[in-house]
């Protein structure tokens, strides 16, 4: 058997009796416990053995459902009933999670087999998968480099081939920036478009959660069984879900947009920029109107996202109290020591940096200062995107200043480690949809992406456009 690339020729094979959903759920598994690259944290063999016997028995009676064997893995942050799940910190190691996600259970009513876990920055704080309790992962293209995080065991996992798709979760572009260091595609969806039910908060105005793949076909599959209303998500929207996976034709009558400050920021490797510019020609040729547009506001996206990520998350994180969830340590005199001891042990370096950021931004003497004026800054944000949407269809930029960093390199630099979201967090900020293509093209060899955002609720568009021309 094959490791597979995409899902169709996978399924072709499976319902042609090639081999049984049995067989090929083992043989993942082996790849799985073979590999060197740290993306899995757990493998769900009893579970995913025992979907794939009901998905052969299916076949045997020719039932079919979209998903009969595709195999899945999620991030260590969405949670499937019975099942470990931790965001790859010590703090919830041993934790069981009580339900599943909507997205896990969407999943598995449509056929898909969870074969495991993902590997993350703890809590997903983080851009390079350095800050997890159960070490780094490897960049499966160079094991010396960061797989970018902090889905970095999401993208790794799909570009290894050790899973077809995988979910991860996007607060800042962490979906988006380790697709693009691992050379695979990965979609942040429109803010609301699925439901966050079930998995972790960080920062619940931002997170999302979306697929990884290796193709625009199975991206639009997925997202169209984890997309739509879900009672237990207030915020979820109601839209309809389009067939994403009927992308439209070939159509270059679309305006585009492209940031000047991107494109000229000290930061941005001059290969990226070169060969960014190349295909903004390469577009043009083919039709399209696109057009550098200034976007003045550029240098206050991270600020603005750390602030606000910080403050969610420190409230998001305090029901981790060693009482109502996560490990509570022993031989404390009393409740305040087994909180305090409890956080202390559990929770790594990052985490409590981002908790005390977080709750200094929301103090009483500060909160105007910071976080009141964050939000306002959020707004403007908004406003600027909601208008540049007005005229153009697509904006386009690179997904990351430069490619795959060595592990140990940006590790103990919290201030240049945020810097890494400069061209992701706009997205999260402004709740537009945003895609990451891989590019292959770079003097290292390693790949990068550019990244493709739409208006809102037009994943439709991304994902065609992102086929036919990238
Ligand atoms: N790198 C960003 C951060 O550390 C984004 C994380 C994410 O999207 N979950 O917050």
């Amino acid at each position: 058997m094959k490791l597979f690339r995409s899902f169709k020729s996978l399924q072709n094979e499976l319902y042609s009796s090639n081999f049984s959903c049995e067989e090929l759920v083992d043989f993942y598994l082996k790849k799985i416990n073979q590999s060197k690259n740290n993306s899995f944290v757990e493998t769900f063999n009893d579970s995913a053995l025992s979907q794939a016997r009901a998905i052969d028995q299916e076949i045997s009676v020719k039932k079919h459902r979209k998903l009969s064997g595709l195999i899945v893995a999620i991030k260590d942050n969405i949670c499937y009933e019975g099942h470990g799940v931790t965001a790859s910190s010590s703090i919830l190691k041993g934790f069981k999670s009580v339900y599943s996600a909507t997205v896990v259970r969407r999943l598995i009513e449509h056929g898909a087999i969870i074969i495991g876990r993902l590997n993350c920055d703890e809590f997903a704080m983080g851009s390079s998968n350095e800050k997890s309790t159960y070490g780094p992962v490897k960049n499966p293209i160079d094991p010396n480099k960061v797989p970018g995080g902090s889905s970095g065991g999401s993208a790794a996992a799909v570009s290894e081939g050790l899973c077809l798709v995988s979910l991860g979760s996007d607060t800042g572009g962490s979906i988006r920036q380790p697709a693009a260091f691992c050379g695979v595609i990965g979609l942040k969806p429109t803010y609301s478009r699925v439901s966050r039910y079930g998995l972790i908060a960080y920062a619940s105005s931002f997170d999302q959660i979306g697929p990884i793949a290796n193709n625009i076909e199975d991206i639009a599959l997925v997202l169209e069984v984890i997309s739509g209303k879900d009672r237990n998500d207030s915020t979820s929207s109601s839209l309809d879900v389009p067939n994403y996976t009927k992308l439209n034709p070939k159509r270059s009558n679309k305006k585009i947009a492209y940031l000047s400050e991107c494109i000229n920021h000290t930061g941005l490797d001059p290969e990226i920029r070169q060969n960014f510019l190349l295909k903004i020609d390469e577009l043009k040729h083919q039709g399209f109107v696109v057009e550098p547009i200034s976007f003045p506001l550029l240098d206050y996206l991270v600020a603005t996202y750390y602030v606000l990520s910080t403050a969610e998350a420190s409230s998001n994180l305090a029901r981790f109290d060693g009482i109502n969830y996560a490990n509570r340590v022993s031989n404390v005199k009393d409740l305040n020591e087994a909180y305090v001891f409890s956080r202390n042990a559990g929770f790594g370096e990052e985490v409590k940096r981002r908790i005390m950021l977080g709750t200094f931004v929301l103090s009483s003497g500060y909160h105007d200062a910071y976080f009141t004026k964050a939000q306002k800054i959020r707004r403007k944000i908004r406003n600027t995107i909601e208008e540049v949407f007005k005229t153009y269809d697509y904006v386009l930029t690179p997904t990351t200043p430069h490619v795959a960093f060595n592990i140990g390199d940006v590790n103990t630099d919290p201030t240049q480690m945020y810097l890494e979201d400069i061209f992701t967090v706009l997205a999260n900020l402004s709740g537009n949809p945003a895609i990451s293509m891989p590019i292959n093209n770079h003097s290292t060899g390693l790949p990068y992406g550019f990244q493709i955002m739409g208006r809102n609720f037009d994943e439709e568009g991304i994902l065609s456009f992102s086929k036919n021309y990238f």
